[in-house]
């Protein structure tokens, strides 16, 4: 896929910032190597949205925010889950499955973005869902085939997502299930609840 700058004007429909504040303010949360990941993520959600119809702006807000919790730190998010009242069960997991969900809540209350379909972007990228649109689905893999991305199986998955969003969806979600039990990592329910609805045959 070919690399063009990415030149885009935000309405004002789902944040008050221009693209370049919002991407200063992705930027001031993390390592220059997750802000270069994000930025990856958002020119393959910016290609998905070309073929499949979405929103190519809230494809672009939603990419750029959809890690910006991932380096705060595991007191601060757990003292986030006592005081927001999220599940308790999160205080099993780690920064890993938090930051989804709770990075939702920061990007709200810290950047002001409301939109339900960005924010549960943001929510279910890492764990998936059972039910996502498409916005959600652009996301989902838009972060796991990034120009950045290199593990085993990252070209396939690419091809699938030019051809079939569904697929691609799929693909991951069972890949991404059994990298973790082949690593013997602990499976978050809703990731087992994803893998169900989307790949299990009934
Ligand atoms: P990143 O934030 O761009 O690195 O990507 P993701 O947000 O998609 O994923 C972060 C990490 O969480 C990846 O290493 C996933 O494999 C991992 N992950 C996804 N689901 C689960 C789960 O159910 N349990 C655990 N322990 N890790 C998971
Ligand atoms: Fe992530
Ligand atoms: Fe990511």
């Amino acid at each position: 896929m070919e690399n063009k700058p990415i030149q885009l004007v935000y309405s004002k429909k789902y944040t008050t910032l221009t693209r370049n504040e919002l991407i200063q303010a992705v930027k001031s949360q993390m390592s220059l190597k997750r802000f270069q990941h994000v930025l990856g993520v958002e020119q393959s959600a910016i290609q998905l949205a070309e073929k499949y119809n979405v929103s190519i702006e809230a494809v672009s807000i939603a990419a750029l925010t959809h890690d910006y919790a991932k380096e705060r730190s595991d007191k601060e998010m757990q003292d986030l889950i006592y005081r927001e009242q999220f599940d308790l069960e999160l205080l099993d997991y780690g920064s890993n499955i938090w930051h989804g969900l709770l990075g939702a809540f920061l990007v709200k209350q810290e950047l002001g973005i409301a939109d339900l379909d960005i924010l549960n972007a943001i929510k279910h990228h890492t764990i998936g869902a059972e039910k996502m649109s498409l916005l959600e689905q652009v996301i989902y893999v838009a972060d796991y085939i990034e120009p950045g991305r290199v593990f085993p199986g990252v070209e396939y998955a690419r091809k699938l997502a030019a051809e079939d969003l569904q697929a691609a969806v799929q693909y991951e979600t069972k890949q991404t299930l059994q990298h973790l039990i082949e690593n013997n990592r602990k499976i978050y329910p809703k990731t087992i609840a994803t893998y169900n609805k989307w790949v299990a045959n009934p």
